[in-house]
């Protein structure tokens, strides 16, 4: 477990971002090079992170950085619960707004607009059809509601044979979805706008 998910910034086994229930800490993360696209596995039995030696993830208190003890005391703590009770599987993203854990793209932009409720009560036309934007942008957003937009599942549906595997990681099947929100290139790009725009 946790050879995917980001320590610091993802929700992994459930619980929300490190950073997120540990704020404070975001000056421990970012002093060690490279901390902060540390995996979980990868910091449960790392022995060295950036320049320093760290012998185990139960030295985190030990950590040279002044201040923030009481922090660092209950994430280890956090962490030692955490890491003994995981189950030594592959990692699977999952929804978490969703019991199944299963995600549609009309659930994704229900959330980025502060719908939490589902996509019924969501005026789509009213969303995607406006002045504000391009006109390309705005059909090319709607395709993409609809789930619609030239994937190689989609292509596939209508009977193109050809190549199913993402263009831009190589790794999993190109359905709308993963092109646009799980594909580890489009995480990042999610990743740097979501740090420019806040
Ligand atoms: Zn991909």
């Amino acid at each position: 477990m946790g050879d995917e998910a980001l320590f610091w910034e993802d929700s992994w086994d459930g619980h929300p971002p490190i950073l997120s229930s540990f704020p404070q800490l975001q000056t421990l993360c970012h002093i060690f090079t490279n901390a902060r696209w540390v995996t979980v596995e990868h910091f449960k039995t790392v022995k060295r992170v950036g320049q320093l030696e760290v012998t185990c993830w139960k030295d985190i208190q030990e950590w040279p950085v002044g201040g923030l003890e009481e922090d660092r005391a209950v994430l280890a703590k956090t962490l030692e619960s955490r890491f003994c009770s995981s189950i030594c599987e592959q990692d699977v993203l999952a929804w978490n707004p969703s019991p199944k854990g299963k995600f549609t793209v009309a659930q994704g932009y229900a959330m980025l607009d502060g719908n939490q409720h589902g996509p019924n009560i969501v005026n789509w036309w009213k969303k995607v059809w406006h002045n504000l934007s391009w006109p390309k942008c705005n059909f090319f957003l709607w395709l993409l509601v609809q789930n619609k937009c030239l994937t190689w599942e989609n292509l596939h549906k209508r009977g193109f044979h050809g190549p199913s595997i993402c263009l831009l990681c190589s790794k999993n099947e190109e359905c709308t979805s993963h092109l646009f929100f799980y594909c580890p290139y489009s995480r990042e790009i999610w990743h740097r706008w979501w740090e420019a725009w806040r």
